[in-house]
Parts: C-alpha cells; structure tokens; sequence
C-alpha cells in the first residue's frame, strides 16, 4: 500500500547513500525541543596501541575476517550480509572490523546500541547500520540524522519516529525494521500483541515496515527444533503483515548458527561470531573452516626456580609437587583472563602448553615452564590463539578458554578488557 512503496522508494535512496536516506528542514538552528538536543554519546576509552608500554595485547587479523566473511557468504544462499558489530565488534575493535568488512562488501551493520552505531557513522561507514536494542531515550532525531535504522518492536517506539515526521523535523517517512518475538522471549512483538500492532503501524504514514526480523533462541543445538518453530511462526508473521498490506523488502532472522544449519537465509542474514572465526555452536563443533581473527599475547615477565612444596600466588591454591620453574606472565582477570583458569587453563611458550598454576591475579598470572627448557624473561606468552616456536605450534582457542571457564567464546572475547590495546594485522 501506500506506506510500503514510499518505503522502497526509500531504501534504494538508502542504499546509494545511507547518510542522505533522510532529507532534513534546514530549520535545526530553530529546534528547541528536547527531542532534538545535540546528544554526547558515550566512549569508553581503550588503551592505543601508541600507550602500550606492557607487551599485552591483542592482535587481530584482517585477513581472517575477510576469509570468514567468504565462508559465511558460501551458506548464505544468496543473503545480504549484515554484519553484527555489537559489543565493540566482539571485543575487536568495532570501527576497524566495520572498515574491513565494508571493503570486504558487507551489505549492511547490527550494532546493539545507538552509541555504537554512532561510533561506526563517526568511523565514516556508509552502508546502512542496524540498531537492534531499541533503546531511543530522546535520541530519535539522532538516529534518523545519523542514517541508522531503528529496530521496532512496541509502539511508543514508533510514535517517538512518527512526531518527529509531523513536527517537521524531518521528511518521512521513517524506515524501521520490526522485531517479533518467535520464542526467544527478549524482545519483540509477542504473538499476542502482533494484530493489534500490524493494524497501528500500518496506518501510520510516518513511519514505513522496511524490514522485518526475529531472532532464534536455540539454533546452535543442532538437536532442538525450536528453530523450526520460529521460523513456522515467522511465516505467520508475514502472513500477517501482507494482510494489513506491509511487504518488509528485508526479513531477516538467521544468526552464525542459522546461516551454517542453512535455517532462515531470507533476504538478510545477522552472523557476529561467525565472523570473528569462533564457533557458533555449543558443542563448540567448529563446524565450517573458520579462523579465529583475534590472539591475545603478553610476555614472561620474571622467572623463578622454586623448590618441590611451594605455594604459587594468592591463596597458595598450587603446591608445586617437583623442583619447577615459574613464569610469571602479565595478563590477568583484569585483562580478560578468566580468573576461572586458575590451575586449569594453559598458556603457550615457545610453541608449547604451560599449565597456569595458582590462581591468576588481577594483572598477573603464574605458569609452569620447567619442561620448556630455555623458557626467558621476554619470552612470548599466547593466552589465545597460535604460536610457534622451538616446540611446535600450539593454538588455544576462544571455545577452549569458555570451557574452563563455564561459559561461552562469545563473553571470552568480549571480556578482553579496555587495557588491552588491539593491534591490527595483514596476515
Ligand atoms: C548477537 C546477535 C546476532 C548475531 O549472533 P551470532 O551468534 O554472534 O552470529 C544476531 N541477531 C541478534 C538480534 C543478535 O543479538
């Protein structure tokens, strides 16, 4: 209907050029309504790779994003690919991740918050960028002047939009994309709600339904068929939407795991974890040949020869059992080393696993190098990722860390911390 045409109208402008997707009044100097304040946008500070004095850091390579992209696109069946940069790209670094993958010909971005998205337009990133969590305080003009996307899904949302579009602060209408609730019970139109919201928006002419999305709870077992039923009712949902005359130009549901299972490749796909070359899956099945983009590295910072009998770090929580060499590291939970690795986990030295012993501390951690004969102050240590060196190549991965540390590679990799400065490589 009338609401849907102006809409793609809009997206292929948008497509063009994102950033003009929108044409504004020249009347800003006028504005003086709170909605249309000037908004200062929240930056947390990380450490530049110029201030690293410490050797820690973590590197990521550009290389293996693009790689990962390729190899996610050859599941997508034909999807456009809206990366999700969330969470500061997964903890590597949003801006310099968008960059790549935007060369790379990523179709679009998914951040979680509207910061974010800012932080990536402040980037100079052109193509369009999804904003997911929904949280619009009084930043609905912000977003619309910035050229991102809203993500919808109850209808004070869409009202914020639409009396902008009337107070004639901008053109609309307003390009959204709506979230329904298929069953991850988070966010999104629930099943019940969905009538009595498809009748309200489809006769507001502010605002036009250029997307539709769910997201799945479960698509990384590959035992549940939860997922069927998402996507069962997902089909309901436009069903729903084409009675009331709304034809979304982009559905989009699968995230890594889907687009691997092959299950909701609409017209977009949303893989995040894929990307950065972690395992979507719990089993932490790699499924396809992924390569971890991300390995994080700090050096041997002293060395100690230590009777059988000592007690190693806070608590005395290892007992050396023999004659042994301790090298203390310099990366601890403040840095994103689970504190859960505490005599579980291993470090590499020289291309071989050191166990941790004792409990790691805030910046520092303790591991056994006696049988790395020649182990130095100065040496290497990879906390995750590949090494090579006189021994061999190790390689930790993210799942690996999760493991111990009862959790999953996606919170592993968000956790390295602001202390740590990202370092960006070609291969
Ligand atoms: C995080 C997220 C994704 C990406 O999930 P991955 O498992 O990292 O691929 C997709 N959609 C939504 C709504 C998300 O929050």
């Amino acid at each position: 209907m009338r609401a849907s045409s102006s809409c793609s109208l809009l997206t292929q402008r948008g497509n063009d050029n994102p950033l003009e997707c929108v044409a504004f009044r020249a009347a800003l100097l006028s504005m003086t309504s709170d909605a249309l304040r000037e908004v200062r946008v929240l930056r947390p500070k990380r450490a530049a790779p110029a201030d690293a004095v410490r050797p820690t850091r973590a590197e990521v390579n550009l290389a293996a994003l693009r790689a990962n992209l390729r190899t996610v696109r050859g599941f997508a069946d034909g999807a456009a690919i809206w990366a999700v940069l969330k969470a500061d790209g997964y903890g590597h670094g949003a801006p310099a991740v968008a960059r790549t993958l935007e060369r790379a010909g990523v179709n679009g971005f998914c951040v979680a918050l509207f910061e974010e998205g800012v932080e990536l337009r402040d980037a100079g990133i052109r193509v369009p960028i999804l904003v997911m969590g929904g949280y619009y305080g009084g930043v609905h003009y912000e977003i619309v002047r910035r050229g991102l996307v809203p993500v919808v899904y109850d209808l004070a949302q869409v009202e914020g939009f639409a009396r902008l579009v009337r107070s004639g602060a901008i053109d609309g209408p307003v390009r959204v994309h709506l979230k329904v609730d298929t069953g991850m019970a988070r966010l999104g139109v629930t099943m019940r709600q969905l009538p009595q919201f498809v009748t309200a928006i489809a006769q507001m002419e502010e605002v036009c339904v250029e997307g539709l999305m769910s997201h799945f709870a479960s698509a990384d077992e590959w035992g549940s068929d939860d997922t069927e039923r998402q996507l069962a009712l997902f089909d309901e949902v436009r069903l729903v939407l084409r009675h009331a005359g709304i034809v979304p130009a982009l559905c989009h549901v699968a995230n890594s795991a889907g687009v691997f299972r092959k299950m909701g490749n609409m017209d977009a796909v949303r893989p995040g974890i894929a990307l950065f070359g972690v395992s979507p899956f719990a089993s932490g099945d790699a499924g396809p040949q992924l390569q971890q983009a991300m390995r994080v590295r700090t050096e041997v910072v002293a060395l100690r020869d230590v009777p059988a009998g000592e007690r190693i770090g806070y608590g005395g929580s290892y007992i050396t059992r023999r004659a042994s060499r301790i090298a203390t590291v310099a990366m601890g939970y403040a840095d994103g080393l689970p504190r859960l690795l505490s005599n579980r986990g291993d470090i590499l030295v020289r291309g071989r696993r050191s166990p941790i012993v004792g409990a790691v501390s805030m910046d520092m951690t303790m591991i056994d190098v006696t049988d790395i004969e020649g182990a130095s102050v100065r040496d290497e240590a990879v906390v995750m990722g590949a090494q090579e060196g006189e021994y061999g190549r190790g390689f930790i991965s993210a799942a690996e860390i999760a493991s111990h540390a009862g959790t999953v590679g996606y919170e592993v990799l968000t956790s390295i911390s602001r202390r740590v400065p990202r370092f960006y490589r070609e291969p």
